[in-house]
């Protein structure tokens, strides 16, 4: 699944194409994604200046001086840069044509989104997909303190408190296991529990790791192709628990351990990661 890291390396591919160019065409092949892409879109843009692509938690942003268009790339989605003549393969649903570029949405599973956010509808942070993000993890208000102050009061284990986006966004099932393993917090702890100082080490973590991720240019997709058209690193390659059940801590040598947690897989150190 594409996360945080695949959709910055998305946008930025993006940012260094798209704006200050009139977006000649737009073309919908598949209406039929998580929800139904509106009829009128390709309309409503075709032959508009994109004045800046943007990011809000996994939403991409294409910003034009009447609205934004707002993508996300679900489950399986990828937004890519394709020469001008390639032919359109399977599972392509959207086209974006410029007279020096074009781009394709592929996206096998179709859990992918393009809506739009009229300018004259209100600011865009008030759009109901986007209202209840948390935080960015790069914004500089996302701080210990922070991040000790709103999880507080919560039950729920820290790693679906993380998984959840409210307290903070981007941080996916891959990047969730190992910056709890960075922090040396078990991802069973009750999220409202956590120190300050332990909300220290886990803020840091969830920065570092994230960070890495997008300087490798990371991918968590077999077939993620970023916005370029280059094939992105894979961040798994990288992982210190993720997917790595059974095998050596790379810190302790203790076998890493796999749970489920609210239907999703979790990796960690048993000994690194007490409660
Ligand atoms: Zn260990």
């Amino acid at each position: 699944m594409p996360e945080l890291p695949e959709v910055e390396t998305t946008r930025r591919g993006l940012a260094t194409i798209m704006p200050g160019h009139v977006l000649k065409q737009f073309v919908i092949y598949e209406p039929r994604m998580r929800w139904p892409v509106p009829a009128d879109m390709s309309q409503k843009i075709s032959g508009c200046k994109v004045l800046a692509c943007e990011r809000r938690g996994k939403y991409l942003l294409i910003n034009f001086d009447h609205g934004t268009q707002i993508i996300h790339l679900g489950m399986s989605g990828s937004l890519r840069r394709v020469p001008l003549d390639e032919p359109l393969r399977k599972h392509d649903h959207a086209e974006w044509l410029f007279d020096h570029a074009r781009f394709l949405l592929h996206d096998p599973r179709r859990f992918g989104a393009i809506l739009w956010h009229d300018a004259a509808a209100g600011p865009l942070a008030e759009h109901p997909l986007l209202a209840k993000l948390g935080i960015e993890p790069f914004d500089p208000l996302f701080t210990p303190e922070y991040l000790h102050r709103h999880l507080q009061g919560k039950t729920q284990a820290i790693k679906q408190a993380l998984l959840a986006g409210q307290v903070v966004v981007g941080v996916g099932n891959i990047y969730a296991s190992e910056s709890l393993f960075r922090a040396r917090i078990n991802p069973r702890t009750a999220a409202g529990t956590l120190s300050l100082e332990r909300c220290r080490r886990l803020a840091a973590a969830i920065q570092q790791t994230l960070g890495d991720a997008l300087e490798s240019g990371g991918s968590t997709l077999r077939d993620y192709v970023n916005a370029t058209g280059q094939p992105g690193a894979y961040f798994t390659l990288h992982a210190s628990v993720y997917e790595k059940a059974g095998q050596p801590c790379n810190v302790c040598a203790t076998p890493i351990r796999r749970i489920v947690q609210g239907q999703r897989t979790t990796y960690y150190c048993p000994k690194c990661q007490r409660r």
